[in-house]
């Protein structure tokens, strides 16, 4: 089977993990957790980052550090992976799902822009959903993709609006806009490990900021918030959420292959391009020129999406639809979503991602291509 988006252990992981296994760092305390957070405040420009067991967590803690809970809401896209409305949902708050662009698949700025002069209040208390007086806090873009939107625009409308940005830039490790990192234009940032981003621990997450009380807050909460270096003392309700070792030696291992990573990414983004651009319908993500994406999981769009799947899936080319937008799911259909015609649904009919992982080769890549050309 060809993964969709898989693994490449290809460097010193190996030798890392197996430190760790000899010296006995096997578990929450270990020199390569703070080498990784390190690395990734290095990497992306932060000045600090805190390690955590997954993007899922990570998006959980920033909520909480900001005082997110039951009764708020936060404004998010419509189409993302579940864990970003999740994490919304674990606090008690919930989401304002608005829809996206249908050429970048990120969230739409005009109709968010049109849901925050229509539909709110700029109060003292800060900004007010009218309909029922109940606060929006927070403004969680997500980088579909890696993809990101206008980020000066965004920024500008949650600083109007009195939102704090938390980006959920688990997707974009890697990618930047106007030259800055993504995870660093919010008030926090995070990136996840997960057995198909760009880079894994095998399961993994990390929380980016230039806050210094914010990072120490978070290492806090994410370590059971014990207060008292030997007594159990602990100061408010804490969270099992740290990495651990072993996890960060393998880390440490992917950040240096990082730099190969984003260019093989760019490399397989080229050839498929050049392969399938004119071919049927066939269309890739937009990107703004402001963008560099790290090109996470190239996706197409296409009206003959469900054939494409069927042959290459037959064919042992992984390929997957896009995710069931938000509102869609049982668990969010009551939540507010903000459309005028129903985009994310267009995008998620049409969506799919194709083999992409960073050890795929030039023959593979071949392959995949032809196949999807059989359908047209
Ligand atoms: C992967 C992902 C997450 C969650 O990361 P995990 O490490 O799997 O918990 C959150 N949001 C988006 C958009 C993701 O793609």
């Amino acid at each position: 089977m060809l993964l969709l988006s898989g693994p490449n252990i290809a460097g010193n992981e190996w030798k890392y993990v197996k430190d760790c296994l000899d010296t006995g760092w096997v578990s929450s305390v270990g020199a390569y957790v703070e080498q990784f957070e390190k690395l990734t405040a290095e990497f992306t420009g932060a000045k600090y980052a805190v390690a955590t067991s997954s993007g899922t967590t990570a998006l959980h803690i920033c909520l909480l550090l900001n005082g997110i809970g039951t009764g708020d809401y936060v404004i998010a896209p419509n189409m993302t992976f579940i864990a970003s409305i999740n994490s919304i949902k674990y606090t008690g708050a919930d989401p304002i799902l608005i829809d996206v662009d249908p050429e970048t698949w990120q969230m739409d700025l005009d109709l968010l822009e049109e849901f925050l002069q229509q539909e709110c209040d700029i109060t003292k208390a800060g900004c007010l959903f009218k309909k029922n007086g109940r606060r929006i806090k927070a403004i969680m873009p997500v980088h579909v993709l890696g993809n990101m939107c206008n980020m000066d625009r965004l920024l500008a409308l949650a600083q109007k609006y009195q939102l704090t940005v938390l980006e959920d830039s688990t997707e974009a490790l890697g990618s930047s806009y106007k030259g800055k990192h993504a995870g660093t234009f919010g008030l926090m940032g995070t990136f996840s490990y997960n057995g198909n981003k760009i880079i894994t621990t095998g399961g993994g997450g990390m929380i980016v900021t230039d806050n210094e009380e914010l990072a120490k807050h978070a290492k806090h909460l994410t370590t059971q918030a014990k207060s008292d270096p030997f007594e159990y003392v602990h100061d408010e309700i804490g969270y099992n959420y740290r990495l651990v070792n072993t996890a960060a030696a393998m880390g440490v291992g992917q950040m240096e292959l990082l730099p190969g990573f984003l260019k093989r990414k760019q490399g397989i983004v080229a050839f498929y391009k050049s392969a399938l651009e004119g071919v049927g319908d066939i269309q890739f993500q937009k990107i703004d020129k402001e963008v560099s994406p790290n090109w996470w999981l190239p996706t197409i769009m296409t009206i003959k999406q469900k054939n494409v799947l069927k042959i290459l899936n037959d064919h042992k080319m992984q390929s997957r639809p896009f995710w069931v937008p938000m509102n869609q799911l049982r668990m969010f259909a009551q939540n507010v979503y903000y459309t005028k015609n129903d985009r994310s649904d267009y995008v998620y009919r049409k969506c799919l991602s194709i083999p992409c992982s960073t050890n795929i080769t030039d023959d593979q890549l071949l392959a995949v291509s032809e196949k999807i050309k059989e359908v047209f």
